[in-house]
């Protein structure tokens, strides 16, 4: 007896298009995402077709289902090599066609929900935050910019903003667009080419950066916006390493030509209500979103459009490796309240971002329980576990159950994630 042939779907992700976000290898609920140095690749023996990574995906380079004979299909080895998707595979004749098992893809909510549903103690960074923007969020644009019409900008200013005595190479970088529109919001990004090709002859990837400006542009009236690159010289294991894309951001020069696409993000995103308040954690580079919210709330207040409470959380080794310091700490304490931990400081305990918080519990409580509060997570992914852990308690202590408050923070957009 002989089994018939047959044809399906598999699902796999588009290495041109793909920015390597992480998003979706957060996203999916049984960890069929992986990936190398190289490629976001699917496991075909564990995806289960349930289309939660696809609307959370900013590129859609997740949502391609191409077809393959079913003893044929592409293993993920196969697929971190890859530069490109593979045709669709030839039906051998009287094969049969088994149509790919994804019902309609879930609205925001219904992934979130479904985030929401796993275990959080197993899977700490699954559904950390809200899936949705708070309510009063202007709408963003997105994706107006792929891979197919990408844009320039013209580089008007690059310069390093922690000490130049320091290891930490942090570079304020502005891009001026020109004529071609890029409406942004505080807490989108875009995502840059590299120039070159890598070892084997191939076009870099794009990664992708945190805008540092506020939606008006870094010069109110010019059609420009900044982002905030740390060069990378050692990997993640403090291997040397020469990272491609932020070693050549920050060698820029005036006048040098880049290219970009996006914008990306459609959550991490501020209320656009004069008295909501934020509270803004961050370590590193992950200052970039909190800088253009600040200046976005600074630029109103000086308008006296602006009323609310602005309190940071910075963590970084030491103040000279604090991006934009010396700006920081000219802003009016009555305007924000910064609270700096600082990990490298001769004579003093170290200290984190989650101690700060701990440490101003009362204030943070009170933060938390009024409904027109927003808090942005940004920085490194190790940050993540800690931060959710002082909000836990400090939750905890006040006699209410985190679980209730976190479900009910995710669901209004008011606790967002962006890390990497
Ligand atoms: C949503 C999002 C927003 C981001 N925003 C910013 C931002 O505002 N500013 C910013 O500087 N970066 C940001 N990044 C990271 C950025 O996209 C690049 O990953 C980073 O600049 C490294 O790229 P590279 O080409 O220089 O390094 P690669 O050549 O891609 O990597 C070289 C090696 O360094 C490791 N590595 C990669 N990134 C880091 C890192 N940050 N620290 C230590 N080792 C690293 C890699 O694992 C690899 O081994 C963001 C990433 C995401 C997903
Ligand atoms: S761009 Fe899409 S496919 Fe690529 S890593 Fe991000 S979410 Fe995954
Ligand atoms: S479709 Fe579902 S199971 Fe498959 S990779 Fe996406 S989230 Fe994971």
């Amino acid at each position: 007896m002989t089994t018939a042939t047959t044809v399906m779907k598999q699902h796999l992700i588009d290495p041109e298009i793909c920015i390597r976000c992480n998003t979706c290898e957060e996203t999916c609920p049984i960890d069929a995402i992986t990936h190398d140095s190289n490629n976001y690749v699917v496991d075909a023996s564990i995806c289960n077709d349930c289309m939660a990574c696809v609307p959370p995906c900013p590129t859609g380079a997740i949502d391609n289902w191409i077809q393959v004979v079913s003893d044929n299909a592409y293993s993920i080895e196969e697929q971190f090599t890859w530069d490109e998707l593979p045709e669709p595979q030839e039906a051998p004749e009287g094969a049969e066609v088994v149509e790919a098992k994804a019902p309609a893809a879930p609205t925001a909510s219904e992934a979130q929900k479904e985030e929401g549903d796993q275990d959080l103690e197993n899977k700490p960074f699954t559904a950390a935050g809200a899936s949705i923007p708070p309510w009063s969020a202007a709408h963003p644009y997105t994706n107006l910019y792929t891979h197919k019409n990408p844009v320039t900008a013209t580089v008007v200013g690059n310069y390093r903003v922690t000490d130049s005595d320091t290891d930490s190479d942090i570079h304020h970088i502005v891009l001026d667009m020109g004529d071609t529109p890029m409406p942004l919001l505080e807490g989108q990004s875009i995502a840059i080419f590299p120039a070159g090709e890598d070892e084997n002859g191939r076009s870099y990837h794009a990664r992708q950066y945190s805008i540092a400006s506020p939606r008006d542009g870094e010069r109110p009236g010019y059609n420009n916006l900044s982002i905030t690159v740390k060069r990378v010289v050692e990997d993640h294991d403090g291997n040397p390493v020469k990272g491609v894309c932020s070693n050549y951001l920050c060698d820029l020069q005036k006048n040098d030509s880049v290219k970009l696409i996006g914008p990306y993000g459609n959550s991490f995103l501020m209320p656009n209500l004069p008295d909501s308040n934020l509270v803004m954690i961050c370590t590193g580079t992950g200052a970039a979103p909190m800088r253009a919210m600040t200046e976005h709330c600074r630029r109103l207040n000086k308008e006296g459009k602006y009323r609310g409470k602005l309190m940071l959380f910075f963590g970084a080794r030491s103040e000279r490796e604090l991006p934009y310091f010396g700006p920081l700490m000219n802003l009016p304490k009555d305007f924000i309240d910064i609270n700096l931990a600082l990990s490298r400081q001769a004579d003093r305990p170290k200290k984190y971002v989650q101690d700060v918080i701990r440490e101003r519990a009362s204030d943070v409580l009170a933060l938390i329980n009024d409904s027109k509060t927003c808090i942005y997570v940004c920085g490194l992914k190790g940050m993540e576990e800690g931060v959710l852990a002082a909000l836990k308690d400090i939750v905890t202590e006040s006699g209410k159950k985190w679980e209730d408050v976190h479900a009910q923070l995710k669901t209004q957009g008011r606790l967002h994630f962006e890390t990497y």
